[in-house]
């Protein structure tokens, strides 16, 4: 499962984190998932649940939050939301559009003890 290496990273990324605040415990880790960024939120849930086991975030509370994914049409400057790459542009029906936000994954917070 794809998830499952993801979730793997951001523990290895909070525990890092972790360490250089000398920090026994994370209570929260907040992470910011992007709708085109091919992770599949309930599966990278359940991955969380599984990867933070027997770590200092064991106990941790996951938030994950997701931010919709945006595009620019390169033919017409329209701003949009877009739910799929191939989507055309909803103001001028053009395929050249660069999706601009959505693509990313990233931890935005921690709250450590
Ligand atoms: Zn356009």
């Amino acid at each position: 499962m794809h998830e499952l290496s993801i979730a793997y990273s951001i523990v290895e990324i909070v525990k890092n984190e972790a360490e250089k605040a000398n920090s026994i415990k994370v209570s929260e880790i907040e992470l910011v998932v992007g709708t085109l960024s091919g992770i599949e939120v309930e599966a990278l849930e359940f991955a969380m649940e599984v990867s933070i086991k027997n770590s200092v975030m064991e106990d941790a509370k996951v938030k994950i939050i997701q931010k919709e994914a945006m595009a620019v049409c390169k033919k017409c400057n329209f701003d949009f939301a877009i739910t799929s790459l191939f989507d055309p542009c909803p103001e001028c029906g053009g395929f050249e559009n660069e999706v601009y936000q959505g693509q990313e994954m990233l931890v935005k917070s921690l709250v450590v003890e």
